[in-house]
């Protein structure tokens, strides 16, 4: 005998709220085998480990695993739907069997080790706070991992021997965006995440004054009043545009005059980066790693920086400088765990230069840093939508409503069959010597 689990959609990346469909695959080769029990069930844990190398004689191991979603479904033993008799097991002859399973993602995470309401990692401390499903994550920090998977057991008896045939398959989770809306739809002037940094830059020196004093030329270098500015970053919540699987940049930066310095400014490199700290804790140790993404750069730009002579007008930098650019699939969303958690900043670089006369001023360096959330580009239900489109209100059905469809299949595989159901796709393919 062999068990297999086949997915309906092996390759979404599910969210919560979303329900998950598929079955268990009995093969049997030649001999009809007694199935007593098939469950399946869906498992997210998130996993932290530390060696505490502090301890005078030997390194000590810091551990920590929660489990955050837990879901069981008993395919066998089961209700027969038609005769309202419970079908304790079955009997299975030659060929495939099929047995449908729905495991539904829930909207929040609930771990049972941890109190109601229990304080959540995050920013490095544990704090109160809603929380949303961790992503899955592996690899990404070393001493983090977030996983998923159904598991599927099949219970068979064999001349009275009783054996347990286990299966796993991980499967792909992101917590779905809290925005009702895609960003595309708010538009920038109404960005609430802000950050601003003022600058001055220095204007080019001036045509050197003689001064005669005395016998003796000197030569005073003068220089003109530095271009004083203010440059703001605006974000929305989430640093996200949700469309499809693009992961866009949402962001305004503008420019405004602090002093009334007529000289016109020029970008000369744009700079656009993204760091991701991972906040790890297990048991009484905890730790931060970081990773850095370059989302943008841009070098020898010489273009004019949009500069209003009036200090009351704001002027937008041209987004085209980052608009192509979206945020790497390998950035996990924005989230907090029990014993885990993970944040996002974005630098931003501005070779600023003066320009006047003819005559060009050093370049200066602006930077801003916000923190920033990450979103995950997913709304509940939208991706298995976009894959299947005719299955989409199924997909989104409760999961009492998948029973009878589960039932139904179940019932074709009753040796002794009292409500036959009409074959399925595979059956009815299937050569006769098969059936
Ligand atoms: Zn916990």
């Amino acid at each position: 005998m062999n068990v297999s689990i086949e997915l309906d959609h092996p390759n979404v990346t599910f969210t919560n709220g979303d329900t998950i469909y598929g079955r268990v695959v009995v093969y049997c080769p030649n001999t009809t085998i007694v199935v007593s029990k098939i469950t399946a069930s869906l498992t997210g844990e998130t996993k932290s480990f530390m060696i505490d190398t502090t301890g005078l004689f030997m390194n000590h191991r810091e551990e920590e695993k929660h489990c955050i979603v837990k879901e069981s479904q008993v395919l066998l033993p089961n209700w027969n739907r038609g005769d309202n008799t419970r079908v304790e097991s079955l009997k299975l002859g030659f060929g495939y069997h099929r047995f449908e399973f729905a495991l539904k993602l829930p909207w929040f995470p609930e771990c049972p080790t941890c109190p109601p309401n229990s304080p959540i990692f995050n920013d490095g401390i544990r704090n109160f706070g809603p929380s949303r499903l961790p992503p899955s994550m592996e690899n990404l920090a070393s001493g983090a991992d977030s996983s998923y998977r159904i598991d599927v057991a099949v219970t068979t008896y064999k001349n009275m021997f009783k054996s347990t045939t286990r299966k796993s398959t991980r499967i792909a989770v992101w917590p779905s965006d809290t925005s009702p809306e895609s960003t595309s739809g708010i538009p920038p002037q109404s960005f609430p995440s802000t950050t601003s940094a003022v600058a001055s830059i220095l204007a080019p020196p001036d045509t050197p004054t003689t001064l005669n004093a005395g016998n003796t030329m000197q030569l005073l270098p003068a220089r003109s009043e530095p271009t004083r500015i203010i440059i703001t970053a605006k974000f929305p919540q989430d640093f996200h545009i949700s469309t499809g699987s693009a992961r866009n940049i949402a962001m305004r930066l503008t420019t405004k005059r602090l002093n009334n310095s007529r000289h016109s400014l020029y970008l000369s490199s744009f700079q656009l980066l993204l760091f991701g700290y991972t906040d790890i804790l297990a048991g009484s140790a905890s730790r931060g790693q970081m990773s850095c993404w370059t989302l943008q750069s841009l070098s020898n730009l010489d273009r004019e920086l949009p500069l209003d002579d009036d200090p009351d007008i704001e002027c937008d930098i041209d987004p085209a400088l980052w608009r192509e650019k979206c945020v790497p699939e390998t950035a996990v969303p924005t989230f907090d765990a029990c014993n885990m958690g993970r944040r996002y900043e974005v630098e931003i670089l501005l070779g600023l230069q003066c320009r006047h006369a003819g005559k060009t001023g050093r370049v200066s360096v602006v930077q801003l840093r916000v923190p920033v959330r990450i979103g995950s580009g997913l709304v509940s239900g939208r991706r298995l939508e976009a894959v299947e489109p005719a299955a989409a209100q199924n997909r989104l059905g409760t999961q009492r409503e998948s029973v009878p469809r589960q039932m139904s299949s179940m019932n074709g595989f009753v040796e002794k069959e009292e409500f036959p159901a009409p074959p399925t796709y595979e059956e009815a393919m299937k050569e006769p010597s098969e059936r």
